[in-house]
């Protein structure tokens, strides 16, 4: 019978970045029997960032190392975590959310979903055919593959400035290119990239296309956006920071979204649908840092512990 291989939890947590961990340490201390469903392994977008230096009271800390104390710190307050897991369909239903996927089926009487974004890509020729052989998203991955080597971030946001800035490590040289004539990098993370003498900075510009050698990228052609100027502009590899999308596939036609694809959210992380939350990346937040993420799924988790235990009461109250 298909309910004997349904596995029943209070809490169903998608996602185990630091929403997801931070959901799951609260529920777990609120005694819920809680579980993190997480398709790869817990961190999200802390296991691609290197340093971490305003998390409050850690002065410095690489996005690895807090992902694992927080993952260690979850687990030993009783929440599980179930790895490598991918998640095929929901169906949200009052107090008895399901939720299908390759380790089996998961009920739930409140899921968190804390799916968090992956990086947006460019979408211009050569982006695909060269992902892995110059065009990367991840400079903590990637970056020590391009010693001496010529590279171009592109972006103006927190990510390209400082991921480029990492990159001088390795690179001869990092052109960070943007599509405007403005940084929305925070001030102090744009003042370390102008003062580093190996990066250099081009305004108002845009790849209109990635090109190689079948193996590897040799150059891009890129476009001034203000003189419409359209050249070659040579490099050994590109690594594009130019935003996130949320993951919220799994959620389309079953919670509201704003019109980016993030799941709306009043002030207490509920969404659309009783019982079902979401925190961190995936909501609409003004403010994408480990820390609101936490901020968020500890609020998600004890809005849904007390939503659950009103489930408890209504069914005593019917009695
Ligand atoms: P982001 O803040 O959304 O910035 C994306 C950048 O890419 C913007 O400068 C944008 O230009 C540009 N862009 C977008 N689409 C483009 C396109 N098609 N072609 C060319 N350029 C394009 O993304 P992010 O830097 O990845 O940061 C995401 C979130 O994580 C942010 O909330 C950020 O604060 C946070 N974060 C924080 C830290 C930190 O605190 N140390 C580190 C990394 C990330 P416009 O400026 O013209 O829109």
């Amino acid at each position: 019978m298909m309910s004997e291989n349904i596995k029943d939890y209070d809490i169903v947590i998608i996602g185990g970045g630091p929403a997801g961990l931070a959901a799951g340490l609260y529920a777990a201390r609120g005694n819920m029997k809680t579980v993190i469903l997480e398709k790869l392994i817990p961190g999200g977008q802390l296991n691609n960032t290197l340093d971490v230096e305003n998390y409050p009271g850690i002065d410095h800390v690489t996005g690895p190392q807090i992902a694992q104390a927080m993952e260690e710190q979850t687990k030993r307050f009783g929440c599980e975590i179930v790895n490598t897991c991918t998640i095929s369909e929901v169906e949200l239903s009052k107090g008895r959310h399901l939720i299908k996927s390759d380790r089996g089926i998961y009920r739930a009487q409140a899921l968190i979903v804390a799916t968090g974004s992956e990086y947006r890509k460019l979408n211009v020729p050569g982006e695909k055919e060269y992902s892995g052989k110059g065009v990367s998203y991840c400079a903590v991955c990637d970056g020590a593959f391009f010693k001496e080597k010529k590279l171009v971030v592109i972006g103006g946001g927190d990510s390209a400035v400082e991921e480029g800035n990492f990159l001088t490590k390795f690179a001869s040289s990092v052109t960070i290119m943007h599509r405007r004539d403005k940084f929305r990098a925070e001030k102090i993370i744009q003042d370390r990239a102008f003062k580093n003498p190996k990066i250099n900075v081009i305004w108002n510009t845009v790849v209109n296309e990635i090109k190689g050698d079948v193996m590897s990228v040799v150059g891009l052609k890129v476009k001034d956006v203000v003189t419409n100027e359209v050249r070659d502009f040579p490099c050994d590899g590109i690594f594009i920071y130019v935003g996130l999308d949320p993951n919220t596939q799994l959620f389309k036609d079953k919670l509201k979204m704003d019109s980016t694809g993030r799941l709306e959210t009043n002030e207490r992380m509920e969404t659309s649908v009783s019982g079902v939350y979401a925190a961190g990346d995936v909501r609409e937040t003004p403010l994408k840092q480990a820390v609101t993420a936490a901020a968020d799924g500890s609020l998600a988790a004890t809005m849904a512990i007390e939503y659950i235990e009103s489930l408890h009461d209504s069914i005593v109250k019917a009695k």
